[in-house]
């Protein structure tokens, strides 16, 4: 058996995980590569930015390694092989109860408030029950995109806040957005349960919905919100979010086994999101991954430069 490569980039377990990206400044942006058998990070500036289309940072361990003078180490040693833990296995699960208490309120809720903008009351309200989309009070008028997997298990939450007219995402005077497991990992502390503990293993958003329709095509987006809207316009397809375009991943998508999948990129997105769809198809044969190219073809220049998604047009 092959051992793994020694350096990995750093798994998300929460924002604190993240950090400024050296080469477009922002913050939490980047993830750093590791050294699995001692979760050190290998230099501060050695990883990937998530910003793939507008910043595309990406220092690898090899590169590092090779500008200075050494060659890559990239085995670990039997000894220093870091031993597997619990939170290799089992993702940990936020109780149900958090879904009742929060699928409601919408008349609070500014994302929310522009789907009833935009198709009415009836419609905006069944759309947001579907997906199980809840009212938080984390900020005024915030959002929670609850990530619910196939066998009704909750995930983690994100919460946003949007503008209830324009439906764009609050980002000043800060990126608005948190996470339910950490909100909730931050009152355990108190009963004192680290924050860490929680084996954070996010899911599609949308992933509950896939039990009820066993034969449909799902279509992928970046955005929750898209996916919402665009299931509006599209029934004959089931709708899903990755969250990110490296929220996309062979462990996300094998609850898709059997079925067709068309991956919707963002405009800018195309080339990325068919590298993305060959890595899939390697590891996930019984899925059959299709690329759309439509934005990329009816794109203006301006467009592009603003990285439109499918809910811009629609
Ligand atoms: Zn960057």
């Amino acid at each position: 058996m092959t051992p793994p490569p020694r350096y990995t980039l750093q798994p998300y377990k929460g924002m604190w995980s993240r950090y400024t990206c050296p080469q477009c400044l922002r913050h939490k942006v980047f993830s750093r590569y590791i050294d699995i058998a001692t979760d050190e990070p290998i230099a501060d500036d050695v990883g990937r930015c998530s910003r793939e289309v507008n910043c595309g940072y990406h220092y690898k361990p090899s590169e590092y390694f090779s500008k200075h003078g050494k060659s890559i180490d990239d085995r670990p040693s039997t000894m220093d092989y870091r031993p597997l833990t619990y939170r290799d296995f089992e993702p940990s699960y936020l109780p149900k109860r958090v879904i009742g208490q929060t699928v409601k309120h919408y008349e609070q809720n500014n994302f929310v408030r522009y789907l009833v903008a935009k198709f009415g009351r009836e419609v905006a309200y069944a759309q947001a029950q579907l997906y199980l989309v809840g009212t938080s009070k984390h900020w005024p008028g915030a959002c929670i995109f609850w990530q619910v997997d196939k066998a009704n298990r909750v995930r983690t939450g994100k919460i946003m806040l949007y503008n209830p007219e324009t439906g764009k995402r609050v980002k000043q005077p800060f990126n608005h957005i948190a996470w339910a497991h950490s909100l909730v990992g931050s009152k355990n502390k108190e009963a004192g349960q680290r924050h860490s503990d929680f084996n954070l293993k996010q899911c599609l958003f949308g992933e509950h919905l896939l039990q009820y329709q066993p034969a449909k095509a799902v279509a992928i987006c970046e955005s929750e919100k898209t996916a919402i809207i665009a299931s509006v316009h599209y029934p004959e397809l089931l709708w899903l979010a990755a969250g990110s375009l490296q929220g996309l991943n062979a462990g996300k998508c094998k609850c898709l086994e059997g079925r067709t999948v068309i991956l919707m990129p963002d405009v800018n997105a195309y080339d990325l999101w068919v590298n993305k769809a060959a890595q899939l198809s390697a590891g996930l044969p019984s899925v059959t991954f299709k690329v759309m190219r439509l934005l990329e073809n009816i794109a203006t220049p301006q467009q592009k430069t603003e990285g439109w998604d499918l809910a811009d047009y629609l």
